[in-house]
């Protein structure tokens, strides 16, 4: 296109010598494929629509720039203030288990960079996220914002509360690890909800699903995990003693 042509003409010398940025676009995407292949159907996960969004999602623009090259590895990484986005397998593991169909309300605690967030709302109607560091939260509204995540809305504060005033959600997914699961957020799961929660100690954790049928709660462990911890009133101490 002409525009595209004008602009790359006023480019300056430094932005020429760097690589293209197509290039970085390929190897990225090459990385993604890879990432879901061997992470994550040589593990079990066969879900189509999981495996398209984990596909379609760019997971490197959610890392900070120093991690971007090994935004697709098999680990977590750090975003800062001490957080951590989760191993893609983990991602992948928690969202197969929310069962989602396309006409959900979701709730997730523990935005972070905003990676769930996003693999949800592909998957969801209507995504609410919770996180309890301001300056998290701000980043990650800006950047689904900047990428075009329209269904999500980032709230900060203290998700082991829940969102009343947007409740029922038919899947809750807890991104923090959790001493038990909190009672808000079963309060507000729907009926036939399906909620995804992090639960041990602040080292060790077994994933637990939680499905909700009218009044009664079937709990199953799915797998163990390692979470950084949930805080807030249904979660751990600010400063635990170890
Ligand atoms: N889902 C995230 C990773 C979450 S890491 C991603 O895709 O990047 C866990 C996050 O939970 C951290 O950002 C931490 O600040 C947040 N957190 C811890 N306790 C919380 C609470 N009570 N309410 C909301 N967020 C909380």
């Amino acid at each position: 296109m002409d525009s595209h042509d004008d602009s790359r003409a006023k480019l300056s010398p430094k932005s020429l010598s760097s690589p293209p940025a197509e290039g970085s676009a390929s190897l990225h995407e090459a990385a993604r494929r890879a990432m879901i292949e061997t992470q994550l159907r040589r593990r079990g996960i066969h879900e189509t629509r999981v495996l398209a969004a984990m596909g379609a999602v760019p997971r490197h623009e959610f890392v900070p720039p120093d991690f971007r090259k090994r935004a697709y590895e098999d680990a977590p990484l750090p975003i800062g203030d001490g957080q951590t986005i989760s191993q893609p397998y983990i991602v992948a593991a928690m969202t197969v288990a929310l069962r989602l169909r396309g006409h959900e309300r979701v709730l997730e605690i523990g935005t972070g960079c905003g990676y769930q967030a996003a693999i949800l709302a592909s998957l969801a109607k209507e995504v609410f996220t919770i996180e309890y560091r301001s300056e998290l939260a701000t980043s990650a509204a800006e950047r689904l914002t900047r990428l075009g995540y329209e269904n999500v809305h980032v709230h900060c504060g203290d998700g082991t509360l829940g969102l009343p005033e947007f409740a029922p959600f038919d899947a809750i997914l807890v991104a923090a690890a959790a001493p038990a699961a909190p009672a808000p957020l079963l309060a507000q799961l729907a009926k036939g909800g399906r909620m995804v929660v992090p639960v041990g100690s602040m080292e060790n954790q077994e994933l637990q699903l939680v499905e909700r049928a009218n009044d009664k709660f079937r709990t199953s462990m799915l797998e163990g995990c390692r979470f950084v911890p949930l805080l807030g009133a249904h979660g751990w101490k600010e400063s635990p003693l170890r």
